[in-house]
């Protein structure tokens, strides 16, 4: 036997092991290309309605599963796949905006959504305009002819305010009425915070649900994916082909860790979403700290809205200094922090914390303060956070 025989026969190796094999994870299936049963198989097997595979960037068995049980948790209908929260953000403005739209951001939307529409889309001559989330009418005011998609966001990142969204929606659907269907006004959503637990995105009215999977379904900070949920199969399948000719595709490795942690996902938000409440109330108590942003706290942007809305909260709250506390003090604070870690992702096993400067957040000015920190709880005993905080809060006086 030669080394070539032998490579031959170790290649297509005729053993097949027997079917029956059932577990509780659901098995991992990794590809390139798929091998057909034949020509008549190649040339008709079909991933778009996953009942085929075809290409490993298209579809596999874990990726289909993890697509399926996303779009459960969502209460949607149809999702798709990307490799990050920021790919699913960019995949959705590519898919539905062409050169001479408009799209509307809420002032307080996730940053690197914020960038990516102001370099890239406005390279491409889409015009990104920001409207005020806690304010229905200056969004009713701001869309304009060209308008194809706006986005929202519940709660808005790092301030957290919690709008009105079904207000929002229904600007867009006045706006609607007046226009022929072909130019209809998208809305989507980033749900990455409510992760398909505090509320029902379509439910509140949204047409897109993007999610970031690295935050509480993977759990484990250990993996970065995102999804696009609709309702709407025409919506799933324009994006859908986008995906695909972009060349986008998550690895099977991937989907794994993230089936593994959806299971423990609901225990794990109403858990961290119960600590959260508790350091967020503790710092709120503090003399040191002018105010907590967190939508549960009487008295936080939007709590009215929050409390119609949502069952439940993310494991964020942000702390709001003082301008007589000098931003070296602040981070001074969150260096001495022991039990939260220095980072910026949230919802993994670690809580975080993360300082923002007030003037790169929102187009408002935000009189009389210094500083924002950004906590996000994980999963470690509430007592030691709060000691941890306590501990720290000494370094604002030093
Ligand atoms: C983290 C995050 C994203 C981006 O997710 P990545 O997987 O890190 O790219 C998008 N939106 C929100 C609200 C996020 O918190």
């Amino acid at each position: 036997m030669t080394d070539d025989d032998l490579s031959t026969r170790l290649i297509h190796h005729a053993y097949r092991p027997p079917g029956g094999f059932e577990a509780v994870a659901p098995g991992v299936y990794k590809a390139s290309t798929v091998i057909f049963p034949d020509v008549h198989a190649l040339r008709t097997y079909d991933w778009k309605d996953k009942s085929g595979y075809t290409y490993g960037l298209h579809g596999t068995p874990t990726t289909f599963t993890l697509e399926q049980r996303i779009a459960t948790l969502e209460g949607g209908e149809h999702c798709l796949l990307a490799p990050s929260g920021l790919a699913v953000i960019s995949l959705v403005d590519m898919a539905l905006l062409r050169s001479g739209d408009e799209v509307l951001l809420p002032d307080n939307v996730y940053g690197p959504s914020k960038t990516f529409a102001e370099v890239e889309l406005v390279a491409w001559g889409i015009t990104p305009r920001f409207y005020d989330p806690m304010d229905p009418q200056d969004l009713a005011a701001k869309i304009g002819p060209a308008t194809r998609l706006v986005w929202l966001e519940a709660a808005g990142s790092v301030t957290l305010e919690f709008p009105d969204v079904p207000a929002l929606v229904a600007r867009v659907r006045e706006a609607n009425a007046q226009r022929r269907g072909e130019h209809a006004i998208v809305t989507a959503m980033d749900n990455t915070w409510g992760a398909g637990i505090a509320f029902n995105a379509f439910d509140l009215g949204a047409d897109i649900s993007v999610h970031a999977l690295t935050k509480y379904p993977s759990g484990g900070a250990d993996v970065l994916m995102g999804s696009v949920v609709t309702r709407d199969l025409a919506l799933h399948r324009k994006i859908l082909l986008t995906r695909m000719r972009l060349g986008l595709g998550v690895g099977s490795n991937d989907a794994e860790l993230v089936l593994r942690g959806l299971s423990s996902m609901s225990l794990r938000y109403h858990a961290q979403d119960a600590s959260t409440r508790e350091l967020a109330a503790w710092m709120q108590a503090q003399p040191d700290v002018l105010r907590v942003l967190h939508p549960a706290l009487p008295g936080s942007p939007g709590h009215d809205a929050w409390r119609r809305d949502a069952r439940g909260a993310a494991c964020l709250f942000t702390a709001v200094f003082d301008a007589a506390i000098p931003r070296e003090r602040i981070d001074a604070f969150c260096d001495r922090l022991r039990v939260f870690r220095l980072g910026w992702s949230w919802a993994g096993p670690i809580s975080l914390c993360a300082p923002y400067d007030p003037r790169s957040l929102r187009g408002q000015p935000w009189p009389g303060v210094g500083g924002l920190v950004r906590f996000a709880v994980g999963l470690e005993a509430v007592q030691d956070l709060r000691a941890d905080l306590a501990q720290a809060l000494d370094a604002l006086r030093a």
